[in-house]
């Protein structure tokens, strides 16, 4: 008798499900049935990247990544798991995309380099020719029901993307157009979030609700400085001068102010930590501007929303936009009373204390 989950108990247990069970765990049984009645398959490809999203995944600690890529998630292919090498699984990979033509998911690690025909980036041969991980992202990606675009630099660039970009590195958006795209940023993302993407689809066969930016909402609608355990330092304007120091970490370049993710919750390495808990700054690195920052340095202009960015010197006009947008009041407030914003100079600084 197959179990069914509700799409709302569904959204809870995403939303819910946290510390030291990870959200595979709780979906796998329901994941099982979905994929044994058909589920879709799934073909993951790598390029302009560090390879620190696949890593991270392959941290799934409950159940053990044997059991997520062969009964949670129907991964067809991947280039660090494939047992094969060369020929052999390219031709598997593509036979795959053939047999199952918009009905595979193919999720993106890295950026593409474009430039010179994609050659600085060859994932395989065919045919007795170099495969770019332009030209698999542009066949296999046209042939998709949808794009999973894994870590933030196939979702909007990343660090292979940052300038001065000599490959002319690229996120897939730019490459592939009218299929589905899903990003699920980070650098690298929480295994959960991808585990809790793919299986959105296998189990209701369409993709989840999206942020702005493309995020699924289940994961990213929430503002890291919203449930930070410093948050209380913040309040009462208590700001650490040095690492390992009490106090809320802005002055020393924490972004969490509009960093959207559901670490302080969902935490990470199997529910031991998150960023800012275990003594850094968030780094906002599930936010498409990432990492065209200063990492460690408060920055001059607050990115509040798509397309705007906010100084205290804008902050009329901003708020107004704000309400527009239906930006959460205690942001508008603290840009006001220049909490969030540029960094005061150093004599206004010893003027307050
Ligand atoms: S600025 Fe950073 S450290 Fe301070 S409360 Fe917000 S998220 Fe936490
Ligand atoms: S808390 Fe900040 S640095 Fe950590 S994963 Fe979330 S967005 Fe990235």
């Amino acid at each position: 008798m197959p179990t069914k989950l509700s799409r709302r108990d569904f959204l809870r247990l995403c939303a819910g499900s946290a510390a030291a069970i990870s959200l595979s765990g709780y979906l796998a049984p329901f994941i099982k049935e979905a994929a044994a009645a058909g589920g879709p398959p799934v073909l993951w490809i790598q390029g302009g990247s560090c390879t620190g999203c696949s890593i991270s995944i392959l941290n799934t600690v409950h159940p053990d990544i044997e059991k997520v890529i062969t009964e949670v998630i129907s991964l067809r292919y991947h280039p660090n798991l494939a047992a094969g090498a060369g020929n052999l699984v390219i031709e598997e990979m593509y036979k795959v995309a053939a047999e199952n033509p918009k009905k595979f998911f193919l999720v993106v690690e890295g950026a593409v380099p474009v430039a010179d025909d994609g050659v600085y980036c060859i994932i395989g041969e065919r045919n007795g020719h170099h495969l770019t991980f332009l030209k698999a992202v542009q066949e296999l990606g046209s042939q998709a029901a949808g794009i999973l675009n894994f870590g933030t630099c196939s979702a909007f660039g990343g660090f292979p993307a940052t300038p001065p970009n000599p490959t002319d590195c690229k996120p897939v958006k730019d490459i592939v157009k009218n299929v589905p795209i899903v990003n699920v940023p980070g650098c690298p993302p929480h295994p959960d979030w991808m585990v809790g993407t793919i299986a959105h689809v296998i189990l209701y066969n369409e993709l989840p609700e999206l942020d702005a930016f493309g995020r699924p909402t289940m994961f990213f609608d929430k503002i890291i400085h919203d449930n930070c355990q410093r948050r209380q330092y913040f309040d009462n304007a208590i700001f650490a001068k040095n690492f390992g120091e009490p106090g809320c970490m802005l002055e020393l370049g924490c972004k969490g102010p509009f960093a959207h993710c559901d670490s302080t919750t969902r935490l990470w390495n199997g529910g031991t930590n998150w960023c800012v808990k275990a003594g850094g700054v968030c780094i906002a690195c599930t936010e498409p501007q990432f990492p065209a920052w200063p990492i460690y340095e408060r920055l001059p202009e607050l990115p509040v929303a798509p397309g705007i960015t906010a100084t205290v010197d804008q902050i009329g006009g901003v708020l107004a936009g704000l309400a527009v947008l239906g930006i959460g009041g205690h942001l508008a407030g603290n840009i006001m009373t220049g909490r969030i914003g540029p960094k005061k100079n150093q004599d206004e600084k010893e003027g307050d204390e």
